[in-house]
């Protein structure tokens, strides 16, 4: 599949490996009660990026360090972490939690996969348990329509800070649209 060039970014291939690709998000609806939560805002993250893709978390009130799978694909979010807290409760553990906690903060950035975009908090387009098949769209067409489709970006807004032009991301637009009612 053809993909438009996006310099100074390469796609993790590791992950497409796992059967049935790494899990996305999803919160258990206890969530904001939840010790994994109390832990990501009272614990400072001394662990730092480690791929596009993944981070190590190492947590201040604990010795454990993680490797935490953290990075948009698609409209979603993939989420998933080696520790045993995350498979006790159905992905939703501290490492997970402090990660999601401190880039609602703009602490960290998180790259899209397959645009290669990075983004400095969650964008309003991200559904968590999206499972929505973005394959055939190019990477720029999948990013101009997340932001113009889905988040309601203006198409002008969107060029200008694309630095194309509003037709090129009107086109980009018009063929994504195209490609996708074409799947249903
Ligand atoms: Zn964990």
């Amino acid at each position: 599949m053809s993909r438009s060039a996006v310099p100074s970014w390469q796609p993790v291939d590791d992950l497409d490996d796992r059967i049935g690709g790494p899990s996305t998000l999803s919160m258990p609806e206890d969530w904001a009660l939840s010790t994994a939560w109390e832990r990501a805002q009272t614990a400072t993250d001394q662990g730092g990026p480690i791929t596009d893709a993944e981070r190590l978390v190492a947590l201040s009130d604990g010795e454990d360090r993680h490797r935490v799978t953290f990075a948009l694909k698609g409209n979603t979010l993939l989420a998933e972490c080696d520790c045993a807290g995350y498979q006790y409760h159905d992905g939703w553990c501290a490492h997970v939690a402090s990660l999601w906690w401190r880039w609602s903060i703009g602490e960290i950035v998180v790259s899209h996969l397959d645009t290669g975009r990075e983004y400095e908090q969650p964008p309003a387009w991200l559904e968590l348990d999206g499972r929505t098949d973005y394959d055939a769209l190019t990477a720029a067409e999948l990013d101009a329509y997340l932001a113009c489709e889905r988040a309601d970006v203006g198409v002008r807004a969107f060029a200008r800070s694309t630095r194309r032009s509003p037709g090129t991301v009107g086109n980009l637009l018009r063929r994504a649209r195209g490609k996708l009612e074409g799947e249903r």
